[in-house]
């Protein structure tokens, strides 16, 4: 059977959370559709949310749920969006999670579906990631601060991101891996402020008893290190707004104004699957509770829209 909302957020992270607490509270009814893969699943603490500073990822969005269903207009499916459809007057998602399929219709849907991480490909990367190795400088730099550090990466920001992270240590190595994205001028400007530039290929990160120990080059040559930052490559999950076909950036992050309206009436987005892309965790949420006051609006409609009679 196919239930109806006034709004259907997809994606369940503090953007896709806030926006539809705020609107529950504005009497709408709103489903929260959700596949509970967190994108900070990979660490154990989350900083600088405040009042949460050092929660767990699960345990703020435990918290953020519990807050949502404690009012009876909100309804929360975990489950996929696999595809989002016009209809005549609204939207219908479609959601299937191992063979169980579920739809619903809604007015207004709010994309808050987040975004994927590829980081560099090295065999232990997985095993450091979120603990020794981080991607988020303002999440995770005051944690390593004064540490010898490795940064990891293969985009052509990686000179910005070495100047950036020296705000926390002084002890930096950026492993290019091999590829050529540090220019000769940007590897002067950051040998003058203390920052090493390794361009030799990296074979992995290694360790002991659980605690990294340094970057191992292809030649065999360990570099001491204790910790560090990655730069992953960004990718938003937008595969079920495909029959919507929104306007898309060159990174293919949704396009939205200054409102989060995307390109298509009714279709709204907030949170990293929106440009600029990454934020922090507080960010997200923001986006979210700003949307919701948005959607909300453009619900009630305009004096224009009353009937006749009452003109
Ligand atoms: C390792 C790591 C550590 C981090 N640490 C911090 C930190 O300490 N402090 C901080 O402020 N920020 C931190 N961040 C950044 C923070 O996680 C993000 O800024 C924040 O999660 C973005 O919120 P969001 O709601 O936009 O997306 P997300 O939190 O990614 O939520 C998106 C949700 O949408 C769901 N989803 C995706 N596709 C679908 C679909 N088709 N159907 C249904 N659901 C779907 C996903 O499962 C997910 O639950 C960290 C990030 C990483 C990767």
């Amino acid at each position: 059977m196919t239930e109806s909302f006034d709004v259907a957020v997809v994606g369940g992270g503090p953007a896709g959370l806030s926006a539809a607490l705020n609107l529950v509270r504005a009497r709408r009814t709103v489903l929260l559709v959700d596949a509970n893969r967190p994108r900070n699943s990979a660490t154990l603490r989350s900083h600088g949310y405040l009042t949460r500073d050092g929660i767990s990822p699960l345990e703020l969005r435990r918290l953020g749920r519990e807050e949502l269903l404690a009012y009876e207009g909100a309804t929360h499916w975990q489950t996929i969006a696999t595809a989002v459809t016009v209809t005549a007057d609204g939207f219908e998602v479609r959601c299937e999670q191992r063979g169980e399929v579920r739809t619903a219709t809604a007015r207004i849907v709010i994309a808050a579906t987040g975004l994927h991480e590829t980081l560099p490909a090295l065999p232990s990367m997985r095993a450091w990631y979120g603990t020794a190795l981080h991607s988020c400088m303002e999440c995770d730099g005051w944690d390593k601060r004064d540490e010898p550090l490795a940064l990891l990466g293969a985009h052509p920001d990686l000179a910005e991101r070495a100047l950036l992270l020296s705000q926390w240590s002084d002890d930096i190595v950026v492993f290019t891996g091999g590829a050529e994205v540090v220019t000769a001028a940007e590897e002067a400007g950051l040998t003058a402020r203390g920052i090493r530039v390794e361009r030799r290929a990296v074979r992995d990160v290694v360790g002991e008893r659980g605690a990294m120990t340094g970057v191992e080059l292809a030649d065999g040559e360990v570099v001491p290190r204790t910790a560090g930052f990655v730069r992953p490559e960004w990718s938003p999950a937008l595969e079920y707004l495909e029959p919507l076909s929104p306007r898309l950036d060159d990174d293919g992050l949704l396009v939205v104004d200054d409102h989060g309206r995307t390109s298509v009436d009714g279709l709204y987005a907030a949170g990293e699957s929106t440009a600029p892309g990454p934020q922090q965790l507080i960010v997200a949420a923001g986006s979210g509770a700003r949307i919701a006051a948005v959607v909300n609006r453009d619900l009630v409609g305009g004096l224009q829209d009353l009937p006749d009679a009452v003109q």
